[in-house]
């Protein structure tokens, strides 16, 4: 069985290794860690799909053989709550590999537990209703997940861009938990497909751009790192979560890659990944304040912060921001 043999969008195999599942071996994984759920008491809270469709979080499981879920997945689930459950640390470039895996795997979770619901559907009704390009980009997010157990080696690059913030901390533990995503299927115009995904847990933000080559990080670390030792209010880091979602989906190169496997059967055996697509002279598309807005508002109605909304967030050419105090300082909340 090959990396690319591993992805199957149905129940009877290990969502992560592609294992076929008997009743002996299999168990379900849990999208958002169980320690989370715990935490953050949010087993009976819902979660909004694609489609806006509500799931208690408790029910976003997916199917997992039990040694994929006893050893790499227990393992990486380990030293994730370990890092985050400390005091907040900037992370080294180990640590957001790890976290990009950890991210992967809840966003992958979260579009196989949407696109099984949407093919069950579709199988009563007219079809598949997803994209075969995006099931093929798909393939490529779930190959570079499965460096959760084996090594892989990205020559002299990333393929994501993870920014790792420092969030204020409230008594009440249910108000330290924040998910957002962003996942265009070719929709926005653009040729590629964006993902994203934000957790906010305790003090760490967390946002990673999937599939975007490490450009954003490239170019924007900074705008991250004026907020250095002023932890981010939530609604502050939806704004970051938001204009980054905005800026990966105008992306104007379609991400493709070249892995030179050298044995597929060793989960010891490093896969090397290059690069072999660019982008022209423009990285991005030209913002659009209106389209970036109606993102804003798309993302942000899910979340609790309504009360706090504007209608909108430009007056003029006048962008509402939470991020700068008008002199163009980081703005500190509380
Ligand atoms: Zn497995």
């Amino acid at each position: 069985m090959n990396s690319f043999d591993k992805h199957h969008l149905n129940d009877n195999h290990c969502f992560l290794c592609g294992e076929l599942l008997s009743k002996k071996n299999r168990s379900d994984e849990h999208v958002i860690p169980e320690w989370i759920q715990r935490e953050h008491n949010l087993w009976d809270k819902k979660l909004a799909l694609l489609n806006h469709t509500l799931i208690p979080y408790r029910q976003l499981k997916i199917p997992c053989c039990r040694k994929c879920n006893n050893e790499s997945l227990s393992q990486m689930e380990n030293e994730i709550s370990k890092f985050l459950k400390r005091k907040f640390e900037s992370p080294t470039k180990q640590d957001e590999y790890k976290l990009f895996q950890w991210a992967s795997k809840i966003l992958y979770g979260l579009l196989y537990k949407e696109m099984s619901l949407a093919s069950n559907l579709a199988q009563r009704a007219t079809g598949s209703i997803v994209p075969k390009e995006f099931l093929e980009n798909l393939l490529t997010f779930h190959h570079f997940m499965t460096s959760i157990q084996r090594p892989f080696n990205f020559v002299n690059f990333t393929p994501y861009s993870i920014f790792i913030v420092e969030t204020l901390t409230f008594d009440d533990s249910e108000k330290n938990f924040d998910y957002f995503d962003f996942v265009t299927i070719g929709n926005l115009g653009n040729e590629a497909d964006a993902l994203m995904l934000a957790l906010r847990v305790q003090h760490y933000g967390i946002i990673c751009v999937f599939q975007d080559n490490g450009f954003q990080k490239q170019f924007f670390q900074k705008q991250f790192d004026r907020f250095q030792g002023i932890p981010l209010h939530p609604i502050q880091f939806l704004e970051l979560a938001c204009k980054t979602a905005y800026k990966h989906s105008l992306l104007t190169f379609s991400p493709r890659y070249s892995s030179l496997i050298p044995d597929f059967n060793s989960n010891n055996s490093e896969i090397t990944v290059i690069p072999i697509t660019f982008p022209d002279e423009n990285i991005w598309a030209s913002w659009d304040n209106d389209t970036y807005e109606k993102l804003f508002f798309s993302i942000a109605k899910n979340t609790g912060f309504g009360a706090l909304l504007p209608d909108s967030l430009y007056i003029g050419e006048k962008h509402l921001t939470w991020l700068d105090d008008g002199h163009g300082n980081p703005l500190k909340m509380i």
